[in-house]
């Protein structure tokens, strides 16, 4: 993986140049095309096996690999139009209390 200021560097770089709206509905469509092949991945799942359903899987997993590195780059990209320190706040009271309520099931089931 690059290097984290690169990164950054080039969000800012994105925003200063096509804008905050721009790179927001850009994230939206981004989300949707994730959201696509995820959808595409669970029903070619449930199909019989075959190799033509085994191929056209493939194809989606590889799909679904770059449909998540769009959503992330352009995720960054909000995170830094909001403000990195919020969110970044946000997510570490959300993962410690997810943690909390998985640890907590992890618990149970091992009684
Ligand atoms: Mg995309």
């Amino acid at each position: 993986m690059l290097n984290k200021n690169f990164y950054d560097e080039t969000y800012t770089k994105f925003l200063s140049a096509w804008g905050d709206e721009s790179q927001m509905r850009m994230c939206i469509e981004e989300m949707s095309e994730l959201t696509k092949e995820l959808c595409k991945l669970m029903r070619y799942q449930k199909n019989p096996k075959s190799k033509e359903n085994d191929d056209k899987l493939e194809q989606i997993r590889k799909n679904i690999v770059e449909e998540t590195a769009d959503v992330l780059i352009c995720a960054s990209q909000v995170k830094k139009i909001f403000g990195e320190k919020a969110v970044e706040d946000v997510m570490d009271y959300k993962i410690q209390r997810g943690r909390k309520v998985v640890d907590d099931y992890i618990a149970k089931q091992n009684k």
